[in-house]
């Protein structure tokens, strides 16, 4: 039963970070105006906004001019409840939702950067603020942390000079922003699994589309490689 409540709290989150990247993309607002079909225009009835069911029960269709809804909505909300178990497996209370919402924008970042190539500087703010107060009560804040904070700071930005613009800011915030999440000695696993997922990534993208010149967002392998670690421990 409380696994069903997590999951629903998570699939909520999840509808809502699928609703804001839609809407600020369009210059909406989030709050105004409600829920429309983006084929017929028609407002959706509240009881076809629950997350996953009502997208089961509507067969993946609009109610009224039956046009096809899209189905990243329904993934983003599976993930969402997903994200939600994960951390309520690992930790309990206080810890797995402050955890569990710091895995929800880790979501948005991702799935922003592989849907639009960009990172907004908002939600890494978020990240990093809510990464500080889990820090803060958790972990603490040693000097070996600060260290490696520091030394992969310098590294990237070197990477980031030679490769001329390979590498964005926003893949720095969302690494560090990441970190705070995380036991000191897990941080070089994430650094260095996010490479290796990466690469294999940017060889499934240049097989595909047959040259190497394709550019990959790097967000949805960071953000992978941190969820394998903390299911891992
Ligand atoms: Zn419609």
């Amino acid at each position: 039963m409380v696994k069903i409540l997590v999951f629903a709290l998570g699939a909520c989150l999840g509808s809502f970070i699928s609703a804001l990247m839609a809407r600020r993309r369009l210059g909406m607002s989030i709050i105004k105006p409600n829920s429309f079909c983006e084929s017929c225009g028609q407002r959706i009835r509240t009881y076809d906004l629950i997350p996953i069911v009502s997208f089961i029960i509507l067969k993946g269709r609009c109610r009224f001019c039956k046009s096809k809804i899209s189905y990243k909505t329904f993934l983003t909300e599976i993930l969402g409840g997903l994200l939600f178990l994960i951390s309520f497996n690992i930790y309990e209370g206080f810890r797995a939702l402050v955890l569990g919402l710091g895995l929800i924008i880790g979501l948005l970042i991702a799935l922003t950067d592989h849907e639009y190539m960009e990172i907004y500087d908002i939600d890494c703010y978020i990240l990093i603020g809510i990464g500080v107060l889990y820090r803060l009560i958790y972990l603490g804040f040693s000097f070996r942390f600060f260290k490696i904070l520091l030394i992969f700071t310098l590294v990237f930005l070197l990477i980031r000079f030679l490769s001329k613009g390979g590498l964005g800011d926003g893949d720095l915030f969302f690494y560090l922003g990441l970190f705070l999440y995380l036991e000191t000695r897990q941080l070089t696993s994430l650094i260095l699994l996010s490479l290796w997922i990466g690469a294999i990534f940017a060889i499934i993208k240049s097989i595909k589309i047959r040259s190497l010149k394709g550019e990959i967002a790097l967000c949805p392998s960071i953000f992978l490689a941190f969820v394998f670690i903390l299911i891992l421990g």
